[in-house]
């Protein structure tokens, strides 16, 4: 569905990604992990074409196939039409807007009325408390309710592949839990493939079919969790497992 090949991304003279290359099947939860600063931000940033400042264009080399297309010079906005839904790091949602129209705002691509009306009921469906809080200041909510709000708002582009940027962040075990199982239901229930960066290798691990393993720009693993698991390099630095 995604594929890769050979990206080079560049914050002036630092080089973040080495020439990574690795591909996404359709249908599957996929992990992308490592420690801070290792460039997975960078990645989906890349995939987004979120370099707006940038002096060149990134990625300077390689190329990003989206169910066939290259998209690695097309604006965001029509990589979102196409069906790619982006939660950043750290939510970024408009705090001065109330639930209903930050969900809203993630629809802006759209202008069919019947289909935005079921999307919405949909993501009410997966968070009943965003149905309870339409009228909320999204500000003014708590962490994990607004990283909600954000997944939600990327299901109302109505995605076919969702990528999340570390949804676990700031959250306590419990809610960690309940954000990764709505995750795992919008795979299963909504057939949206997910891209998921995360630092916490563990829940990752519970829940993706595949991972890669970033370090300093370079894809250093890929494998099955099952795989990864009983590595002893992995067990070691990323599980906390010696
Ligand atoms: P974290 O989990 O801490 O967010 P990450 O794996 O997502 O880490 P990136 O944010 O992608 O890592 O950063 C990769 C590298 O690029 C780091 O060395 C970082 O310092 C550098 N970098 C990121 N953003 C910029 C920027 N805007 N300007 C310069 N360097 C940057």
């Amino acid at each position: 569905m995604l594929k890769v090949n050979n990206i080079e991304t560049w914050y002036d003279l630092i080089r973040a990604l080495h020439g990574i290359s690795f591909e996404i099947n359709q249908g599957d939860v996929v992990a992308l992990l490592g420690s801070n600063g290792a460039g997975k931000t960078t990645v989906l940033k890349t995939i987004m074409r979120l370099f707006y400042d940038a002096k060149t264009e990134q990625p300077e080399k390689g190329t990003i196939e989206f169910l066939g297309t290259p998209i690695q010079r097309r604006d965001t906005s029509a990589i979102v039409k196409m069906g790619i839904g982006y939660v950043p790091e750290g939510r970024e949602v408009f705090p001065e807007l109330n639930v209903l129209e930050n969900l809203l705002m993630g629809a802006y691509t759209r202008n069919d009325k019947d289909g935005i009306q079921a999307d919405l009921e949909n993501v009410f469906r997966h968070f009943p408390i965003l149905r309870e809080r339409t009228k909320q200041q999204a500000g003014l909510m708590s962490g994990g309710e607004q990283q909600m709000l954000a997944i939600g708002r990327a299901l109302m582009s109505r995605p076919k592949l969702l990528m999340l940027d570390e949804p676990s962040l700031g959250l306590s075990p419990l809610l960690t839990h309940e954000i990764f199982q709505i995750i795992k239901n919008i795979n299963e229930q909504d057939g949206v493939t997910i891209f998921l960066v995360e630092q916490n290798v563990n829940m990752a691990l519970k829940y993706a079919h595949f991972a890669y393993l970033l370090e300093n720009g370079r894809i250093v693993r890929a494998d099955t969790p099952a795989v990864l698991r009983e590595d002893e390099d992995i067990k070691e630095f990323y599980l906390g497992i010696a």
